[in-house]
């Protein structure tokens, strides 16, 4: 399994943000990002600028277009859309109409950002509240959102924690949810040990730089991410078996050193069993079979499958400890992953 580091919400002076687009892609290279996107308030403005930066610098990065798309009843990431698109028509009480039209634009791949941050008077139109019905329509939760400038703050006022358990709620319901950090970059980020989002690639995938992007849209819409401050976890459904494969050979942050203090925790959540199983490890990337799980998961979603979401912890199974979550495996009775 491949990891693309991703950064998947950023802002340019374009909106609100204090990089110019042209420096928003020099950091992203210089900070190891393979797939940046430019995610700007309502305005499509940056991508041109950004594009021009790429190709004049030969910056190994590729873009993915985008628009936060700020609306009074929250934000959304509409992926892929390369023109902006009136929203004053969107009905907060039926936003799938809408979210139609975003795809039609060309956004092909729709997430919610910051969906539990403080909302009014505080901050207006930044929590989700639109009433959504057709949870189909969209793609990934931010279960992590990073711009509150410090860990401790990105913990309380982005609402993380509840974004997290709410994806990891609709995921068991049955819903394609990937989950994903944002860093919400409005000013050049300080160097923080925050969650990062890594998109899953098969080990074919293609190299060219330039399909790249693609390669990330593909990845959120098959649920293929993690978020993680360093190590990676992966996990699937085979003959009956559950698998996991944790990789710990990020340089990121020196995760690869850090790894060596850490007391690796798996906690598997299903529609009804609950488990913490400690782990050992002595290779940099170890594959492991977790036997009899998943017969004990016997209730299916409302599309009969059987699904587990999964975290990693450092000790024990406390938020503040997390090292990687948004992890999900679904599977039909039989061990057959879907
Ligand atoms: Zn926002
Ligand atoms: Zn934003």
């Amino acid at each position: 399994m491949k990891y693309q580091r991703v950064e998947l919400h950023n802002h340019s002076t374009e909106s609100d943000g204090e990089m110019t687009a042209a420096e928003l892609m020099r950091w992203a290279e210089k900070e190891a990002y393979g797939v940046i996107a430019l995610t700007d308030h309502n305005t499509c403005s940056g991508h041109e600028k950004a594009e021009k930066t790429i190709k004049e610098e030969q910056l190994h990065i590729d873009l993915l277009k985008g628009v936060e798309v700020t609306t009074f009843y929250g934000h959304i990431l509409a992926l892929g859309m390369e023109h902006m698109v009136d929203f004053t028509d969107l009905d907060p009480k039926a936003p799938e109409k809408f979210l139609r039209k975003l795809r039609a634009a060309g956004a092909g791949v729709i997430g919610l950002a910051h969906p539990f941050c403080i909302g009014r008077p505080v901050t207006a139109g930044c929590r989700m509240d639109l009433e959504i019905h057709d949870w189909n329509q969209i793609d990934y939760i931010e279960v992590f959102n990073t711009s509150g400038g410090t860990e401790a703050m990105a913990g309380k006022i982005m609402g993380n924690r509840r974004a997290l358990e709410f994806w990891e709620e609709k995921v068991l319901e049955g819903y394609h949810l990937a989950a994903v950090s944002g860093k919400d970059i409005h000013q050049k980020p300080q160097k923080l040990p925050v969650m990062i989002t890594y998109a899953l690639l098969e080990d074919d995938a293609e190299e060219d730089m330039e399909d790249a992007a693609k390669a990330v849209l593909g990845a959120l819409m098959r649920q293929k991410t993690v978020v993680t401050k360093g190590p990676m976890l992966h996990a699937w459904a085979e003959q009956d078996n559950l698998w996991i494969e944790v990789e710990h050979s990020s340089e990121y942050e020196k995760w690869n050193e850090k790894w060596k203090n850490c007391n690796p925790v798996l906690w598997i959540r299903g529609r009804h069993v609950e488990k913490v199983l400690p782990l050992c490890f002595t290779k940099c990337v170890e594959k492991i079979k977790l036997p009899g799980i998943l017969h004990e998961e016997q209730e299916t979603d409302q599309y009969g499958y059987h699904t587990m979401v999964l975290r990693l912890y450092d000790g024990t199974c406390q938020y503040e400890n997390l090292l990687a979550a948004g992890i999900s495996v679904r599977w039909k009775s039989g061990g057959k992953e879907e």
